[in-house]
């Protein structure tokens, strides 16, 4: 089952109540969080991911610098800021042994009723969904190219090998080893 990643809050407090902030601090697992959109196949976000959130009503407002949309005057929106943290595993990109490794990513994104495709966020009569916004959050922290160890060489070093070139058999002129002799703690 790959679900839509869902995580409904309910934010009608923030519209008509007195409150213009919500503070979640959750813990929540998301469905389908494997990270194959981007050709790291098999790059997956442990489903539970910590959740430490503001939610702020900022009417129409945009993020500093950028300018109001006319068209789009008077809309609702909010602003979720904070932080997310979670576990990611892939394979190693040498090896292909599976590696392991945290993730945390700061979010400010935007929730919109009249979201921009790509930039913001949907916000509905039904409340605000985090879950495609954790989603993304959570999987462009993956590390791009994920290693076991950083000394890792791979499944068949001797066909293989990774390592810098010339480590063996080193040609590099003796003259040039006092260099490794300095040091930079000036
Ligand atoms: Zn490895």
């Amino acid at each position: 089952m790959t679900g839509e990643a869902r995580f409904l809050v309910d934010a009608t407090g923030l519209f008509g109540g007195s409150e213009s902030r919500l503070e979640l601090c959750t813990e929540v697992r998301l469905a389908d969080m494997e990270l194959s959109e981007v050709g790291l196949e098999s790059a997956v976000v442990d489903g539970r991911l910590e959740v430490d959130l503001v939610l702020e009503r900022t009417g129409s407002d945009r993020p500093p610098g950028e300018p109001a949309d006319p068209r789009r005057p008077g809309s609702e929106a909010v602003l979720a800021a904070g932080t997310v943290q979670g576990r990611w595993t892939a394979p190693c990109r040498r090896c292909l042994e599976p590696t392991f490794g945290d993730l945390g990513a700061e979010v400010s994104e935007l929730f919109e009723e009249h979201p921009t495709e790509g930039e913001t966020w949907p916000l509905t009569e039904a409340g605000i969904d985090l879950g495609p916004m954790l989603r993304e959050v959570a999987l462009l922290s993956i590390p791009l190219a994920p290693l076991c160890r950083s000394e890792c060489e791979g499944p068949a070093p001797d066909r293989f090998p990774t390592g810098p070139v010339g480590d063996e058999g080193s040609d590099i002129d003796p003259r040039w080893s006092v260099l490794d002799e300095l040091t930079f703690d000036g």
